[in-house]
């Protein structure tokens, strides 16, 4: 059994001002310059903690032939330049080409990304793939749990798998769970049957956190549903709110055995308990200054970690914002850290004064005007490393990844960990490669909004979601959707559901 697989991962925030480009998927993807497949797409991700990670594992443990032919990924960022999704389409589709025949294909998308002509750009990937292959051959899709899930998605794709978990430490389990379903469908031994709901509902990242109620409890019931009889997988996409397009927001997939009667009424099922959770996911959200507050009359109680998630590079914010860090300095906050903000030249500079010195920065705010202004002060260098690490906690275990030149500063009494590639701090490992154990500290500031809780929420004694601007703020009052299909949840409070189901055209 020959089964290919590839794909583009980008989350695509349509209010971010920088376009993603071809060689932002270079650098981090990590794969060469025309982001090469086979073996060194196994050499980067056998063994480790994401999708392309899970196939390979079922491959082997299936005795499988897989054939990797891409696996692009870029920081999210803003809308994708058209040419660069055509490039890498069309590389994925010249090496599917030179694989044929296969039995089967595995997707590896993330179902949020938007490109100069394809607000769907999924559906569109998905459908040139179904061309290339025809009608009858297995495509199998996974995706994150942010998707922007799609009808046209839902009609070209055999069967869509998304993440159970946000945090998302379940992208092997996933791939391996899609590539064994594949299997079966190729030896035909199942007969998936897909059913789709689109909720007309939006939800903002903070409460879209499985660690966290209501979502814990709900996706305990997701998989009580995936145990019943005749049930082959079902996914919640929560979708991501920060692209103004038609199908952004909350949906539902349950595949069954051949029965689609079956299928369906285990959708709305599926969907009236996420609607029933609608008032349930609206985020609260904190001061700097309160959080402060709250530290200094609760001084034993250990670390406090502040989400900044409207800064946060995963959902494509500039992760140079300074709103947070100026509170601290204005405030003579003592021990706390600002981990990982994103200013290139400023860590070039340290590294060029070197460990020790004490230099005039311009610090972050450099990449709009949404995310506070420069921070200009004396900082002190107190380390300087290359950035490299490895994840080590339970998201991407495995993978090698790099901050590029990075230098931790101390301005005022705030250490700052300044990297030179924009990454999400999600890994503990992040801040310890710059000398920072963050159970020592008193208030640690991450840019991110929540999958930083799988690997740093064991070392918190409170957590808070901030109240800071940005790209990424947690708050519908803030952004003016036009594309966004009408009604939606909480924007028009009209918005009912069940609404009528969709066609196979995606037509109500
Ligand atoms: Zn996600």
């Amino acid at each position: 059994m020959r089964i290919a697989s590839g794909g583009v991962q980008h989350e695509t925030n349509t209010f971010a001002t920088t376009p993603t480009t071809l060689a932002d998927f270079v650098r981090d993807s990590e794969c060469g310059p025309d982001l090469a497949g086979f073996e060194v797409i196994v050499d980067r991700y056998r063994g480790t903690g994401c999708i392309h990670g899970g196939y390979i594992a079922g491959a082997e443990a299936l005795g499988v032939e897989l054939l990797p032919l891409l696996s692009a990924r870029a920081q999210p960022a803003g809308v994708v330049q058209q040419q660069t999704f055509d490039t890498m389409l069309g590389w994925f589709l010249e090496r599917l080409q030179a694989a044929l025949p296969v039995d089967g294909v595995l997707l590896d998308l993330h179902g949020a990304m938007v490109s100069e002509s394809h607000e769907d750009a999924e559906g569109a990937f998905i459908a040139a793939v179904r061309q290339l292959v025809g009608p009858d051959l297995p495509i199998v899709v996974t995706l994150d749990l942010h998707a922007n899930i799609s009808p046209q998605m839902a009609d070209t794709a055999d069967v869509i798998i998304g993440f159970d978990t946000y945090p998302h430490v379940d992208m092997h389990e996933r791939g391996r769970e899609a590539i064994e379903l594949l299997a079966r469908m190729i030896r035909g031994q199942v007969s998936p049957v897909q059913a789709y709901r689109q909720l007309p509902l939006l939800t903002m990242p903070p409460m879209q956190c499985t660690l966290r109620e209501p979502m814990q409890s709900l996706i305990d019931r997701l998989h009580q549903l995936e145990a019943e009889p005749g049930v082959l997988t079902a996914t919640v996409a929560m979708g991501f709110p920060f692209a103004d397009i038609r199908d952004a927001g909350v949906s539902v997939l349950v595949t069954a055995d051949g029965d689609e009667a079956f299928a369906h009424d285990k959708a709305d099922e599926l969907a009236g308990w996420l609607w029933d959770l609608r008032d349930d996911l609206t985020p609260k959200l904190t001061s700097i200054e309160d959080v402060m507050q709250f530290i200094d009359q609760h001084p034993d109680d250990g670390l406090a970690i502040v989400a900044d998630g409207s800064d946060n590079p995963g959902g494509g914010a500039p992760c140079d914002g300074t709103v947070a860090l100026r509170a601290m300095i204005d405030a003579k906050f003592q021990g706390g850290v600002v981990g990982v903000l994103y200013d290139p030249e400023t860590a070039a500079q340290a590294h060029l004064a070197g460990v020790g010195q004490t230099i005039r920065v311009r610090l972050g705010g450099k990449t709009d005007d949404q995310h506070g202004a420069p921070v200009e002060a004396e900082a002190y260098i107190r380390s300087l490393c290359d950035g490299a690490f490895v994840h080590r906690g339970p998201m991407l275990r495995g993978v090698v990844d790099h901050l590029g030149p990075t230098a931790t500063l101390v301005v005022g009494g705030v250490e700052v960990v300044v990297s030179s590639h924009r990454r999400q701090c999600l890994d503990v490992e992040m801040l310890r490669i710059a000398g920072i154990e963050p159970s020592h500290r008193r208030l640690l500031v991450v840019k991110s909004a929540v999958h930083f809780r799988a690997d740093f929420g064991p070392l918190a004694a409170h957590i808070f979601d901030a109240d800071t601007p940005g790209v990424h703020r947690p708050d519908f009052s803030m952004f003016n959707y036009q594309g966004l299909r009408r009604p939606v949840y909480p924007l028009q409070d009209h918005a009912a559901w069940p609404v009528p189901i969709l066609d196979r055209q995606g037509n109500r």
